[in-house]
């Protein structure tokens, strides 16, 4: 991948840390999510609660993790962080629950991938503040019950409909967060650029926002990516020609498609005459994971109308074969 919305090395998350918004004032875009928050963060602080647990989602790069430190940092508490898989056992989470300060954080990624047995203690810790937690083994085994801390859980999952019910019912506040436009993605770029002083002017910023895929991880990756070519090939300063340059060269098309975008309209139109094709065809067409079209590759093609995701398949739009060039199916496109 050229360009994905993981964070790709150590190095690559240490930056990402200088550059995310430590309060909801620099926490550009979302104004619905971050509106509800701002209440809720605000009427927890009044009472001294624990605010009530919330869920976010939306696809990779869009600003979970930022605003799980926002809200432990507005309410003036701790942030634990961990993640659905890497809770292996009942024990592990149990752990953390059990360190947990008054009215803390805790924000849990990928939290549609906790194991069943982890999910299960999970629930009366969210609704009760307990634990019901096994002592010995065999026929002395018991079970015993353990008062934690008031605290708010966070979880974040690319998508909401991979939750089970029972855990997404005890969700007070659950936010989607939105792929960001131009203008909201050039003030991140603006204000990156500010924090690694780098010299990016106005319409730089805008040519890196409009190609970014409405997602704030990859603004910021481009950004960098652009700055190392200004270093190289200019005076280190960005503004659009030099942008438009360096963009093309990393693959990015002028609509801020990447490789993998491509490569799924591409297999779409060419192989599957525009479809409807399943998933799963898909998936074998380009080499991908089903879950990583699904999650990271699709939400923002069809955000913008280039697919449809019907129950017969995937099926892509007029838009589609006019970006590729290809003329569309004589029936039209269904
Ligand atoms: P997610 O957890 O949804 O994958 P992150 O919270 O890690 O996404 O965000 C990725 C990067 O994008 C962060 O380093 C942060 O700098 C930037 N970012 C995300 N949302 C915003 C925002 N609303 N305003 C400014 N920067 C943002």
């Amino acid at each position: 991948r050229v360009v994905s919305a993981a964070p790709a090395s150590p190095n690559e998350e240490a930056i990402e840390r200088a550059l995310r918004p430590k309060g909801l004032d620099d926490y550009v875009g979302q104004a619905k999510a971050r509106e509800q928050l701002e209440i809720f963060i605000g009427a927890a602080r009044k009472r001294r609660e624990a605010m009530d647990h919330v869920l976010l989602f939306g696809p990779p790069g869009l600003g979970k993790t930022t605003l799980s430190h926002i809200i432990a940092n507005e309410l003036g508490v701790n942030l634990r962080q961990t993640s659905g898989p890497v809770l292996e056992k009942p024990k592990d989470l149990a752990a953390i629950l059990t360190n947990l300060e008054r009215n803390d954080v805790l924000f849990i990624d990928e939290i549609h991938r906790l194991s069943p047995v982890v999910e299960e203690i999970l629930y009366p810790a969210l609704e009760d503040y307990q634990i019901d937690i096994m002592i010995g083994e065999g026929p002395a085994a018991r079970s015993i019950k353990l008062d934690l801390q008031p605290f708010t859980l966070v979880g974040a999952t690319t998508r909401a409909g991979m939750l089970t019910n029972p855990l997404r019912d005890r969700f007070g506040i659950v936010a989607r967060l939105e792929f960001y436009t131009p203008a909201e993605l050039a003030r991140i770029v603006r204000r990156s650029a500010g924090l690694l002083e780098v010299a990016c002017d106005e319409d730089g910023a805008h040519e890196i926002a409009r190609r970014s895929r409405g997602t704030p991880r990859i603004a910021n990756r481009l950004l960098r990516r652009v700055r190392d070519y200004a270093d190289v090939k200019g005076d280190g300063r960005i503004h659009k020609p030099l942008a438009d340059k360096a963009l093309a060269l990393l693959d990015v098309d002028p609509l801020g498609f990447d490789l993998m975008d491509r490569k799924l309209l591409e297999a779409v139109v060419h192989r599957f005459d525009g479809g409807p094709v399943g998933l799963d065809n898909v998936a074998a067409a380009i080499g991908e994971e089903p879950g990583t079209i699904e999650d990271v590759i699709e939400p923002y093609l069809i955000q913008q109308g280039f697919l449809q995701r019907t129950p017969r398949g995937r099926i892509a739009t007029l838009a589609a074969f006019r970006h590729l060039g290809v003329a569309p199916p004589k029936g039209g496109v269904t």
